[in-house]
């Protein structure tokens, strides 16, 4: 432990009441300098990392047991994106003190998510300082198997996982927006709210889309902005029509402008976009089904370069009207 706070507990009783557990799968955890992670062999290491900044990433109002899941939530929709199978992580945090209730429910938050998916904590670093959550997870993926930016091609489908928008809906909530079509309450809230503080990584549906999709990214930044990632990334077009976004039933009660914005440009939905030949239009259905999540083809993509948006009615909408979240722009 660094810095100036006086912890109550130490860095070492913290990480061993809170963050260690034995190993199953890998062959060593928390407690060395190196964790030791087994990959299946054969199989291509897979790995992301995510940083989680007060202020930036969360409010200061978030229960710490759903911060704890939304921190390794984030990171799983990496490996999801790219249809790889969840192994190990570890977790980097800097605490501004050394508070045992808050590890206590952090942790737990963290390790369900973690035990949920079959994944686990194998070691990190712990810092005082302003509060900072840094995962890295590691996954595994057979070689020429991983989902990848890069594969779109014209004439494939464009589709998304879940329901989009929630998530920015209910920070337009918090942020009290006067785009909101009257005042969001009770049971809608909480939906919202739940989409905010506890995505639900898709790491089934990555999984289950292997061979199937042409390529896959994760909406962490906004639909707009991430679908501009595979457009360079594949050299392709894409026509998206926004109307056929999918969205909550509470999301679709609000105002079409706060929907456009919310499902274009929300950011923070941890759902999958991805592309697959239209011949494989069944396979991504069973996939879905699979998975138990739904899946909707909203789009194409195209020879000619660019993302075109249109209406239900077909007409051209402006995509420069909602841009992804860009952190330095
Ligand atoms: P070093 O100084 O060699 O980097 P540390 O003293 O920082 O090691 O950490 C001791 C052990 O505790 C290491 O195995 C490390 O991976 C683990 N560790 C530290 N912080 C965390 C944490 N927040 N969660 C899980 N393991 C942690
Ligand atoms: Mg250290």
């Amino acid at each position: 432990m660094t810095g100036q706070a006086a912890p109550r507990v130490g860095e070492f009783e913290l990480i061993a009441r809170h963050f260690t557990r034995p190993v199953r799968r890998a062959a060593l955890g928390v407690g060395d300098d190196c964790a030791l992670v087994n990959v299946s062999p054969g199989q291509q290491l897979a790995v992301s990392s995510d940083m989680l900044v007060e202020g930036r990433h969360f409010l200061s109002t978030v229960a710490p047991e759903r911060l704890g899941h939304k921190a390794l939530a984030v990171n799983l929709s990496d490996l999801a994106a790219c249809g790889a199978e969840p192994l190990a992580f570890t977790l980097a945090l800097a605490l501004p003190r050394a508070d045992e209730d808050w590890a206590a429910a952090f942790a737990s938050g963290l390790l369900a998510l973690a035990d949920a998916h079959g994944i686990e904590l194998v070691g990190g670093d712990t810092t005082a300082g302003p509060l900072n959550i840094c995962i890295t997870v590691m996954g595994q993926v057979p070689p020429g198997q991983a989902l990848l930016r890069s594969g779109a091609r014209p004439g494939d489908e464009l589709w998304v996982s879940g329901t989009l928008g929630d998530a920015r809906l209910a920070l337009e909530v918090f942020r009290g927006s006067r785009f909101l079509g009257g005042a969001l309450q009770g049971e809608a809230f909480e939906q919202v709210r739940r989409a905010m503080e506890l995505p639900q990584p898709r790491v089934a549906l990555g999984l289950a889309l292997r061979g199937v999709a042409s390529s896959a990214i994760d909406i962490s930044d906004g639909l707009l902005g991430d679908l501009g990632h595979v457009l360079q990334r594949s050299r392709v077009g894409l026509q998206l029509c926004a109307d056929q976004v999918p969205r909550s039933a509470v999301l679709a009660a609000q105002p079409l402008a706060l929907q456009r914005l919310c499902t274009l440009a929300g950011g923070d939905d941890y759902e999958l976009a991805f592309t697959a030949p239209a011949a494989r239009h069944a396979d991504v259905l069973a996939a879905g089904r699979a998975a138990g999540v739904a899946v909707t083809c909203c789009g194409q993509v195209t020879e000619w370069p660019g993302l075109q948006i249109i209406d239900a009615a077909g007409q051209a909408l402006d995509a420069q009207a909602w841009r992804g979240f860009d952190h330095f722009a």
